[in-house]
């Protein structure tokens, strides 16, 4: 180790221990290092918090396998990854290291993950966020982004709905008030920035979003928020369901993304701006693919249907919520693209760097928009009516493979363990009937 990279060393650790006395002073004693799988899935390793420095230093081991792991926690392999051998380190992302006041004494950190010899691990999905961020600060952009998080909540012991409030009623709030003020207070406990909760559609569903932050940012969030609400439903008999589909038939979970692209102090959201509409048409272009990341599990497919607002068609529309692509327009500075196809059994750190990797590349083409597409595109007659989305994780996977622009920004290694991950979980579950899949998924994200 030459003088500076032990000077780095040491800012590190002298770093870590203000961190651990911080979070010493608000009780935590055990941290838990989290990242998401590509199944969507977050792992985590814990440590007490005296071990933290050295976290933060050398890294905590960490199979590579999980790169394969499935949702059942099953594994496959890909063309550089899998089987039982190596090790990865993690690495705490001490910046971003929170008390978590609903798991009381534990802290969440989102970890980065390295290779033993201190190179990056070319699969590690939250370096991915970061770098596709980095690629567009070198055109001279940042983005501000968030990841709305829906979920269905039932009676512990029983499996039935706490409440039998109709859709967005106060009647739900009302029956659940002290669960959902404790989860108000968790969350902003944790440093969240709520920004509205209510009562979704499906019986026992709520919805939560959270103010707009830098995209690794906005990951880390969805991963925290999704902690926080399961730790405070437990707290009062209640469990806490993030799967995309719940109920066959039923309208799903969501996870939708929004995110707005500035440059200069100017929101390129807020139309007509070129590159504003080239980033959305370069989103567009590449949703069929995208949803490899963003709904990539076999269940995605039974929420991605029509008229359940899960964005079920090609099209992007202006304030539509059966589009696909949502541009939503507000004052200049709150325009945002909202992609509404997205569910919660995505890796939020692939789904909002595989966005930022097809918005750029939209500008670097100066795409254009076609024309948006307004009212439920299922209801347009035939010739008007745009094309479906894919309606199956196979048809999303072929979209993928077919994507040069997703497997140059993922590159190779990720790429393929990505896609990996697709073909094995349809080969378990594509196929088999609705009931089967929820059963397989409903409490697993
Ligand atoms: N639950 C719907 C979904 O699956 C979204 C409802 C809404 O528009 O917020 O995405
Ligand atoms: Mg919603």
């Amino acid at each position: 180790m030459d003088e500076q990279q032990r000077r780095a060393r040491d800012e590190t650790r002298a770093e870590a221990r203000l961190t651990a006395a911080r979070l010493s002073g608000e009780g935590v004693v055990a941290v838990a290092l989290t990242y998401v799988d590509n199944a969507g899935i977050a792992r985590v390793k814990g440590v007490p918090l005296r071990r933290l420095a050295d976290a933060a230093v050398e890294g905590i081991g960490m199979s590579p396998v999980f790169d394969v792991f499935l949702v059942d926690d099953a594994t496959t392999t890909s063309r550089y990854l899998g089987g039982p051998d190596g090790d990865l380190r993690l690495f705490p992302a001490l910046e971003r290291a929170v008390p978590l006041p609903a798991q009381p004494g534990w802290a969440f950190a989102p970890a980065d993950r390295f290779r033993q010899d201190g190179t990056p691990h070319p699969a590690c999905q939250r370096r991915f966020a970061a770098e596709m961020t980095a690629r567009a600060a070198e055109r001279g952009i940042t983005f501000r982004a968030a990841f709305e998080t829906e979920w269905i909540v039932q009676r512990a012991e029983d499996g039935r709905y706490p409440t039998q409030g109709p859709a967005y009623g106060l009647h739900r709030l009302t029956d659940l008030s002290d669960y959902l003020r404790d989860l108000l207070l968790a969350l902003e406990a944790c440093g969240l920035s709520v920004q509205q909760l209510h009562p979704e559609y499906a019986p026992g569903q709520f919805e939560v979003s959270v103010a707009a932050t830098d995209p690794v940012a906005a990951a880390d969030e969805a991963v925290l928020v999704r902690a926080t609400i399961r730790a405070v439903s437990a707290q009062h008999g209640l469990r806490a369901s993030f799967a995309p589909a719940f109920a066959p038939g039923g309208v799903g979970n969501g996870g939708h993304l929004h995110l707005s692209a500035w440059r200069e102090g100017r929101n390129l959201l807020a139309l007509p701006e070129a590159d504003g509409e080239a980033f959305l048409a370069g989103v567009l272009a590449e949703l069929p693919a995208l949803l490899a990341l963003g709904a990539p599990g076999v269940a995605s497919y039974l929420r991605l249907v029509p008229s359940h607002w899960a964005g079920a068609y090609h099209c992007w529309g202006v304030e539509n919520r059966e589009a696909a692509l949502r541009l939503i327009q507000g004052p200049d500075a709150a325009a945002n693209a909202e992609v509404k196809c997205f569910d919660q059994a995505a890796n939020p750190y692939l789904a909002v760097g595989g966005v930022i990797a097809a918005g750029l590349a939209g500008i670097d083409a100066r795409a254009v928009l076609p024309a948006p597409v307004q009212g439920d595109p299922a209801l347009l007659p035939e010739p008007r009516q745009p094309r479906r989305l894919p309606t199956d994780l196979d048809q999303a996977l072929t979209a993928f493979r077919a994507s040069t622009v997703l497997r140059d920004a993922l590159g190779d290694v990720l790429f393929e363990a990505v896609a990996a991950v697709r073909a094995a979980e349809q080969a378990a579950l594509g196929g088999r009937p609705a009931e089967d899949v929820i059963a397989a998924t409903r409490w697993r994200y």
